[in-house]
């Protein structure tokens, strides 16, 4: 099977934590490559020891077995360290639809002008008037905010 195959396949893999993003989206499939002895996946985690990192490997697993793909090996890079300009565009538009805002669409860190890390706007009303609540939201990639437009808490997922 080609790489191109592979890497189609592994769009099914989706984040558990974020079952809208597939590792595809989120830019932590860093590389695939196919020889005639193995297929060598190379995944590069949000952040270090994140424990969705587990159920992902599984995954990939099962799915390539279902598609006749068994000799397979997963590495962990580790660096260069993962950033949220990976995450693709249409990434973070699902992300927004599902209602966590996204690291900012304009590429780089979106530090406010308080020079902290924090949303661009509300992904309910986009409002760009927010305030953070606590830096640690459901997960710990992600930060919690209170939009002051329309009075809803929201997830920021962090950048990194
Ligand atoms: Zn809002």
């Amino acid at each position: 099977m080609k790489k191109e195959d592979i890497i189609s396949i592994l769009e099914g893999v989706m984040d558990p934590e974020i079952p809208v993003l597939s590792i595809t989206d989120l830019g932590i499939l860093r590389a695939v490559e196919v020889s005639d002895e193995e297929t060598v996946i190379t995944l590069t985690p949000t952040y270090s020891g994140c424990p969705a990192m587990e159920t992902i490997q599984q995954d990939i697993r099962t799915l390539l077995t279902e598609n006749g793909i068994d000799r397979v090996k997963i590495n962990q890079v580790l660096s260069p360290a993962w950033t949220s300009d990976w995450m693709s565009v249409s990434g973070k538009e699902k992300l927004e639809a599902y209602g966590i805002a996204a690291p900012s669409f304009s590429g780089g860190c979106g530090l406010l002008e308080t020079g902290s890390d924090g949303p661009d706007h509300c992904p309910n009303c986009h409002s760009g008037n927010t305030e953070l609540i606590s830096r640690f939201g459901s997960t710990a990639c992600k930060a919690l905010y209170r939009c002051r437009g329309c009075h809803e808490p929201f997830d920021y997922f962090k950048c990194h």
